[in-house]
């Protein structure tokens, strides 16, 4: 059986852009748009031209994308015509594929907000998605808060998103603007909507206010509507929009809707799923969120023994699809309830091939858990354990030194006479029998410690070059005074690969440390580099 076509519509950089704390560049913009069309998005929204100087500039050349790349706007403004509306003319004269307008669909809104009659916004409608359609362009029409309209007033909804259609818009766009919408409702709106318009010209945007948006989107397919909008990771203002990280999987892989739909996502896109989410975070310099469906760190990670061991012999007895799908991956978490399997799960993942009845086996997991009891964590930190496996397996070449470090944190009047604390780091380390010294000022004593460290490794320094820190956490455990800090830090290389690493000491600068080594000899291991 033919499958039936669902578009998806990405707004990352138009109403994710709304998120609090977000401020795309130019670049940026252009870095996601690219990222997006990599991944098979079909439509693009990429601003609003002539509200502001990126999105302007962003709309003022071609960008060689294959997805369909959308300018959105607002219907003419009531009581204009549309030649007398500078904002419509910016919206029309940018070199966009599509442009979506919004328009209301809410009796009240048109009363209170826009204080103009229920026809006025009618032929407001009217009117712009005509001057577009005559102007070329594939016309979108974003019904706001539809469906709180339509529940106040079926008729009038109903009237304004006929009126685009009627018009010549190609997707009537139903959008619950304040997210409060339900998916039985949504379900049950949309199936009455595509008796009027036909399903393959309904599109639903979803807000994430009760946690539905996903739901919502879903509800809406399943009523008849063929378009879905949403953001990568869900960003977006208030508790953001629709996560199309979460939605694609669910497309592809689950049956009800991978049997009768398609979309412009090819199984091989679907594997970079994992690594665009990531690195949407990594340009809002953001941790990513370990839990998230699908692509977080958490997402496949399994902790007590006897799952463990369940899953190495046949991984979908608790897995409820296959990581690698998405680009993810498999992750038992070594932790004090582990047992051997998890161990051994962990050992065959990192590529250590050690036999099952190894004795080594039995001392690593006591070795394990004995740092957990005075405060470890490995199963944030993946890295750290892998180097601890190593050693226990006498894996570990010692590449170098640190003979001493010293650190000191220094207050005083700069140039121009501000109070400022600086610190200042000095490294001493012994690579190959050759003593190096060096010394970084930092912002702080573990920043400066870093870039000490890091400065001249000697034969080992191209291999480090890459190497940089994304993350850095510190928590106290058993507070008062016998308090002990444990830091993880996350790292990232050239090759975008990630991992974290973990210290625990009484003195914060002492677990910094340790975190900082694990990283930098993981690294070395990684990369292979000589003794
Ligand atoms: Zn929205």
């Amino acid at each position: 059986m033919a499958r039936e076509r669902l578009y998806l519509f990405d707004t990352t950089l138009r109403d994710g852009a709304q998120t609090n704390g977000v401020d795309f560049t130019l670049n940026d913009k252009l870095a996601i748009a690219s990222m997006l069309d990599d991944l098979g998005i079909d439509y693009i929204e990429g601003g609003y031209p002539g509200a502001n100087p990126t999105d302007t500039q962003l709309f003022a050349e071609p960008r060689g994308l294959n997805a369909t790349f959308t300018a959105f706007g607002m219907a003419r403004r009531p009581g204009r015509s549309t030649s007398n509306d500078p904002g419509l003319a910016a919206l029309l004269e940018a070199k966009a594929d599509a442009i979506c307008f919004v328009a209301k669909s809410w009796d009240y809104h048109v009363r209170v907000a826009l204080e103009t009659s229920a026809e006025e916004n009618l032929a407001s409608i009217r009117d712009s998605v005509g001057a577009a359609v005559r102007k070329g362009r594939e016309v979108l029409l974003d019904c706001e808060h539809f469906f709180d309209g339509y529940k106040a007033d079926s008729g009038f909804a109903l009237a304004c998103a006929k009126a685009a259609y009627d018009e010549g818009a190609r997707w009537v766009v139903l959008c619950d603007t304040n997210g409060g919408a339900l998916p039985h409702e949504v379900e049950k709106i949309v199936g009455e909507v595509t008796r009027v318009i036909p399903g393959t010209h309904v599109g639903i945007h979803a807000h994430n206010d009760t946690e539905q948006a996903v739901a919502n989107s879903l509800a809406a397919v399943r009523a008849g509507a063929r378009q879905i909008q949403g953001t990568l990771n869900g960003l977006g203002e208030r508790c953001g929009n629709a996560n199309l990280v979460s939605i694609i999987p669910t497309l592809k892989l689950k049956h009800e809707f991978a049997d009768r739909f398609e979309i412009g996502v090819s199984d091989a896109q679907l594997k970079t799923l994992a690594h665009a989410s990531h690195t949407l975070d990594e340009m809002l310099n953001r941790a990513p969120n370990r839990h998230a469906p699908y692509v977080g760190e958490s997402a496949f990670a399994t902790k007590a023994g006897i799952h463990a061991s369940a899953i190495m012999k046949e991984p979908a007895t608790y897995e409820h699809v296959p990581p690698e799908l998405v680009g993810n991956r498999r992750k038992l978490l070594v932790s004090d309830q582990a047992g051997k399997s998890n161990v051994l799960a962990e050992l065959e993942r990192i590529g250590l091939k050690i036999d099952k009845d190894d004795p080594r086996i039995g001392r690593l997991l006591d070795v394990v858990k004995e740092r957990e009891a005075i405060g470890y964590a490995y199963e944030g930190a993946d890295a750290s354990f892998e180097l601890l496996a190593r050693r226990v397996f006498g894996k570990v070449p010692s590449y170098f030194d640190v003979e001493k470090f010293d650190i000191t944190v220094e207050q005083r009047d700069n140039a121009v006479g501000q109070r400022v604390t600086v610190s200042l780091a000095v490294v001493k380390v012994k690579v190959d029998g050759e003593h190096l010294i060096s010394a970084a000022e930092g912002n702080g004593p573990v920043n400066a410690l870093d870039l000490a460290l890091r400065k001249d490794l000697g034969k080992y320094q191209s291999y480090i070059s890459g190497l940089e820190l994304t993350d850095y956490r510190v928590r106290i455990l058993n507070g008062g005074t016998e308090a002990v800090t444990r830091v993880l830090i996350e790292s990232q290389d050239e090759t975008g690969e990630r991992w974290t690493t973990v210290g625990v000491s009484p003195n914060i600068i002492d677990a910094s440390f340790q975190a900082l080594m694990d990283s930098i000899v993981y690294k070395l291991v990684r990369s292979g580099a000589p003794t």
